[in-house]
């Protein structure tokens, strides 16, 4: 079978490619890794910066293809689930993959610069928390924020799309 994805090299460095067309909700691929901990040094490391965060205290280390996911503010794709990684609109062969890392980020710890050059750039990628609530209404709607995120936020009005941090 014909892998769904491809390495290349993108606008900021190696970044995810689609080897086939994907409709939306479609599954790319899942994301597989070793799990590591809050405690771990890697976080210190240059290598941290690719952990994607799954619990309050846990992450794993995405193996090929998932560390080569580059983050967007106007991402192509999302994580369902936890680890199935789907696209979020048609992607057509050839188009980089992309998904918001703030969807997979509840950690007072780490940010950066962002580069993706999206007209709606945040400039800053940092915790969902920290995300304007109607982007957080928008993800939190496509049901691609990591559960342990998602719990801390209840639907108050499905119809208007607004949601409410529970306190
Ligand atoms: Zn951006």
């Amino acid at each position: 079978m014909k892998n769904n994805v491809f390495i290349s090299e993108s606008k900021i460095g190696k970044g995810v490619f689609a080897n086939k067309s994907f409709n939306p909700g479609e599954q790319i691929f899942k994301l597989k890794g070793k799990k590591f901990r809050w405690e771990d040094p890697i976080h210190y490391t240059d290598f941290g910066a690719n952990l994607i965060q799954t619990g309050y205290k846990t992450y794993i280390m995405p193996d090929a293809p998932g560390v080569y996911l580059n983050h967007s503010c106007n991402p192509n794709a999302g994580i369902y689930k936890n680890r199935k990684l789907v696209a979020l609109e048609k992607i057509k062969i050839g188009e980089e993959i992309t998904f918001d890392y703030s969807t997979t980020m509840q950690e007072n710890f780490w940010t950066l610069d962002c580069m993706c050059n999206e007209i709606k750039c945040r400039k800053k990628i940092q915790d969902f928390r920290q995300l304007p609530k109607e982007v957080q209404s928008k993800y939190l709607l496509l049901n691609i924020v990591q559960g342990f995120i998602a719990a801390g936020y209840k639907k108050v009005n499905l119809l208007h799309g607004k949601f409410e941090r529970n306190s």
